[in-house]
């Protein structure tokens, strides 16, 4: 078997494998041998020194050796406790367990073993409550003393796996194959960042002499990883050099738009639009992500760049992710473009056959300039006679696939020009992993002439006092959302929630206030309804729940009261916060929460006292939950990574990206010599296309 093979294969056929464990290590991400190697160790114990049991003190991390005395189980209340006893000559300790199934079975009086763990010391006797453990005696099944005298990897999370089998099991493969693990980075690009090769580090990752020799063989990995990941992305940017469509800035239609504007831009939509317009004039396709808060302004400076390909006598799309969105966008942009002479077309999937057929006609014959629809603009039947500059709106709504079908319709095979828009802020860092072939502008101003927004975090023992005060203010002509608490996954009980806060506050308000409700269970008319009366003014509250969260606009709501705010997540939050200083007046965020709240949710309502800024917000919510749960790898296209991490990694994630674009444009089709290796593995370790978001 050749060491690809070998590495390729299913860890199921390793010894002592098998299916049922096989799916424990599935569980864990690992299916080939390959997977196993990356396997990355959460921590190490220190065993190199073994502490004499008279040594040990309470409250200490210790590793110390012995052999068993005796062994005992008990029942105490409803557990089971299992203890054993050793001794080393020095002194003598207990192990103890609770609730092991099938532990007693694993130590027999005079066994050799060694135990790591803090140190206990109950009722005068020293213990230590669920070692790491290792039985040493060479002889018996399973035993080895490997593991003594080093430090000893603690792999994450094992569930149903024994520490000791996994342990055994990688330096089995790397006693076999550990040193024919191929090289995959250049010479010189080790020498430079001063990295172990790869063998090297894979051995060191699991079992290194000391902690720094853990870490450098870590980042070795790491940067393996990502060095071919970029790799795999920026050659695409380089395939497509050529292949664009320039444009001239002429400032004819554009000029006219800006004109018509009751508002001056600001500073941040001006920069935005000058990076657009230098990568509009190049021959490669734009690639760019536009990220801006909700109401930061981006529609303009889409429109804008749309305007700067029809003036050149092209087409200009902009897909968004529903029809409502699309409908928005379509009557919003035709009232600017209506005085300017473009034609428009809106392609709804919903549209009756025969109108669909004429626009799509149009589209056809070049007779709209500017395209506005949903996902029913990327059927095969659409087609553009000149396109030139393709917008996605709220682009993390939309599948990869989506967004490469709309490329393909560029003029003459060309590829359009591309801006995607999203209000989900991203930290820059990571949206040069995610949308790592992305150029990524960002509007970080908000227009002119929006109110202050104070934010409150408030117990539940003060609630009366923030009603009444809710009371006073709307009697004032300020109105209010009142928002009841999330029930995750049950929009039945969410809606019983909010009818229950409902009836609650229509007793304790003064009989002039008016107040109304909103839920999902709702029918879509009746909400409407609602929504109508809310923004005329004839509810001065509003008890909702989160069907508030998108899309609602009224300026008058200057109150926003989150009850249980501690069950929402934080993007969550700011977005509901979203729905007020949207006007000119100050506007209060009240969140009130139970006395006692976890660490988590602790976090997530200072970040909300303390800030308004989207991207503070994505920061602290990706420290919080990680960026696979934010965003979900497969639907964001977050690339997997085998060993890299998205937060802790930055650093390398930066050198690499650097580092690959110098070796890209230094050497394009990694034709010369010293990169020939990064050919051989994109070849030999099938390194596939990096699917990233759309
Ligand atoms: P979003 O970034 O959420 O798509 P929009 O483009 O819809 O935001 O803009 C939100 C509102 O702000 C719109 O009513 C728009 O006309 C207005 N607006 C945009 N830019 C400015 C500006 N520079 N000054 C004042 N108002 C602006
Ligand atoms: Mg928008």
């Amino acid at each position: 078997m050749d060491v690809y093979e070998f590495l390729m294969m299913e860890v199921r056929y390793l010894k002592g494998v098998g299916p049922k464990r096989a799916s424990l290590f599935r569980r864990l991400g690992i299916t080939s041998v390959f997977d196993l190697l990356y396997f990355a160790p959460r921590r190490y114990i220190d065993r190199r020194s073994i502490t004499p049991i008279h040594e040990v003190r309470r409250g200490q991390e210790v590793t110390v050796a012995g052999k068993v005395l005796t062994k005992g189980i008990k029942k105490v209340k409803g557990t089971l406790v299992f203890t054993v006893i050793i001794s080393d000559g020095s002194d003598w300790m207990e192990l103890v367990w609770r609730n092991v199934r099938g532990i007693d079975k694993v130590f027999n009086k005079d066994d050799r073993v060694i135990a790591s763990g803090k140190a206990y010391v109950y009722r005068g006797t020293k213990v230590i409550y669920h070692p790491e453990y290792e039985i040493i005696d060479e002889e018996k099944p399973g035993g080895s003393r490997i593991l003594a005298g080093m430090f000893v990897p603690v792999y994450p999370s094992t569930e149903g796996l024994k520490p000791r089998f996994v342990r055994k099991l990688i330096l089995d493969v790397l006693g076999k194959i550990g040193d024919q693990i191929p090289e995959t980075l250049p010479d010189y690009i080790r020498n430079k960042f001063k990295l172990y090769s790869r063998k090297d580090a894979i051995h060191r990752l699991h079992f290194p002499e000391n902690l720094k020799d853990a870490r450098t063989a870590r980042t070795t990995l790491v940067f393996e990883e990502l060095f071919y990941f970029y790799i795999k992305l920026l050659e695409k940017r380089i395939e497509s050099k050529g292949l664009g469509i320039p444009l001239m800035i002429k400032n004819e239609l554009t000029t006219d738009f800006l004109k018509s504007l009751k508002f001056d831009l600001t500073g941040a939509q001006k920069r935005v639009i000058s990076e657009i317009n230098s990568d509009l004039e190049k021959n490669t396709p734009m690639h760019r992500l536009l990220q801006g808060d909700v109401g930061s302004g981006k529609t303009v400076v889409a429109l804008h760049t749309m305007l700067t390909a029809v003036e050149n006598g092209f087409q200009a799309v902009l897909m968004a992710p529903t029809e409502i969105l699309a409908e928005q966008h379509f009557l919003v942009m035709s009232e600017y473009l209506f005085p300017l002479n473009v034609r428009m077309a809106l392609l709804l999937g919903k549209m009756r056959k025969k109108e669909k057929q004429l626009t799509i006609e149009r589209i056809r014959n070049g007779d709209a300039d500017v395209i506005v629809g949903t996902h029913a603009l990327i059927q095969d039947d659409v087609e553009f006679k000149k396109l030139a500059v393709a917008v996605i709106d709220e682009q993390h709504k939309f599948g990869v696939l989506q967004r490469a079908k709309l490329l393909e319709k560029g003029f003459e095979n060309k590829s359009p020009h591309f801006l995607v828009m999203t209000a989900t802020p991203i930290p820059r860092t990571l949206a040069l992993t995610i949308y790592g072939d992305l150029d990524v502008s960002i509007i970080d101003e908000m227009p002119p002439g929006r109110g202050e927004v104070v934010t409150r975090w408030v117990r539940e023992g003060r609630r009366d006092k923030v009603y009444s005060w809710l009371f006073d203010e709307v009697k004032k002509g300020n109105q209010a959302y009142v928002v009841a608490p999330l029930i995750e996954k049950s929009e039945k009980l969410e809606a019983e929630a909010a009818t229950e806060l409902f009836e609650k506050l229509k007793n304790i308000a003064p009989e002039e206030i008016d107040i109304g409700l909103i839920h999902g269970k709702m029918k879509k008319d009746e909400r409407a309804a609602v929504m109508r009366k809310f923004r005329n003014g004839d509810f001065h509250i509003l008890v909702a729940t989160t069907v508030i969260e998108v899309g609602i606009d009224v300026p008058n709501a200057t109150i926003m009261i989150i009850e249980h705010a501690e069950r929402f997540g934080l993007a969550q939050l700011h977005q509901l916060r979203g729905r007020i200083g949207r006007g000119a007046k100050k506007s209060y965020c009240i969140l009130i929460t139970p006395s006692r709240v976890s660490t988590d949710a602790a976090k997530r309502l200072k970040a909300m006292v303390e800030t308004r800024d989207g991207f503070k917000i994505a920061e602290i919510d990706l420290e919080i939950r990680g960026p696979g749960e934010i965003f979900g790898t497969k639907q964001h296209g977050i690339p997997k990574f085998r060993i890299a991490n998205l937060i802790r990694d930055q650093k390398i994630i930066q050198m690499t990206r650097q580092e690959v674009q110098r070796i890209l444009e230094f050497d394009p089709f990694l034709t010369k010599p010293q990169n020939h290796i990064i050919k051989e593995t994109i070849e030999n370790e099938k390194i596939g296309e990096v699917i990233y978001v759309g």
